[in-house]
């Protein structure tokens, strides 16, 4: 028996993820977008921002985000590696605190502000309840981070729909699991005139049984269950603690492994 750790939720191999940060009014028909095509994407907020001209308002925040993620973005997007630690602290509790109080649910994930940081910053954040941070380094790549912490993107969404058909078109010889993660700020599409190319994108990548839509707490998350999972020396037995469905591949075929239950790797389960 062939163990392989290659299957996102459902047994797919794919998953679709977008990153928008600052909270201004454009992203209300971005998420209309999304919600049309049945995409998921996750919002940094600066809660900080809230009402100023050009940003949405508190009072907004729960329904215009429901279904996607509310993720932190500090509070008032300052460069976190020339602020003192005390004050990253400040930044981020005050922004996790005032989403929380709005979304009702713990926020715990946020992309960096400007794109920057240093290993003091990211050493600070699991302490922060942090448990992913996005960067803006574009990988090109469908690849998972090696540290949810230091998370490259796929792409700016300026390279989303070469990218976008790339990801449709592979077929890796060896299956694993691929990541479509495109990241962005709603406002560009107003300055440049082109919210069309969302919609052509969506349109392109929706819809598709083989492709998770997820979003990015829900993978760190599913990678984190995924790891928790206890195998027997003989590997014919695991167990999932966590009390999410997790996926493997068994012999080339994706295998559900129920919450909290130990599951019989044998030959029944291939199908
Ligand atoms: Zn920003």
């Amino acid at each position: 028996m062939r163990i392989q750790f290659d299957r996102f939720p459902g047994g797919r191999s794919k998953a679709l993820t977008l990153s928008y940060d600052d909270g201004r009014i454009h992203d209300r028909r971005l998420v209309g977008i999304l919600n049309e095509y049945g995409i998921k994407g996750t919002f940094h907020l600066n809660s900080g921002f809230f009402g100023r001209d050009g940003y949405i308002v508190t009072e907004e925040v729960r329904a215009l985000y429901a279904g996607h993620e509310v993720s932190a973005h500090t509070a008032t997007h300052p460069f976190l590696e020339l602020t003192p630690r005390e004050r990253v602290v400040t930044e981020l509790m005050n922004d996790r605190r005032a989403l929380e109080r709005t979304v009702g649910y713990p926020v715990r994930g946020m992309s960096y502000p400007f794109g920057t940081y240093n290993r003091d910053v990211t050493q600070l954040l699991p302490m922060l309840g942090i448990k992913y941070a996005r960067t803006t380094v574009s990988t090109g790549r469908f690849s998972l981070p090696d540290d949810f912490l230091q998370w490259h993107p796929t792409c700016h969404h300026r390279a989303m729909m070469e990218h976008g058909e790339a990801f449709l078109n592979e077929r890796p010889k060896y299956n694993r699991m691929q990541l479509l993660y495109v990241w962005g700020h709603s406002y560009e599409f107003d300055n440049n005139g082109n919210w069309e190319d969302m919609e052509t994108f969506c349109r392109l990548l929706s819809g598709r049984d083989d492709i998770w839509y997820a979003t990015n707490i829900e993978i760190v998350d599913y990678m984190e269950a995924l790891k928790r999972l206890e195998f027997s020396v003989d590997e014919t037995m695991v167990r999932n603690p966590s009390a999410i469905p997790v996926w493997i591949g068994v012999d080339g075929l994706p295998v559900e492994l129920a919450p909290g239950s130990v599951t019989h790797l044998t030959d029944e389960n291939d199908g």
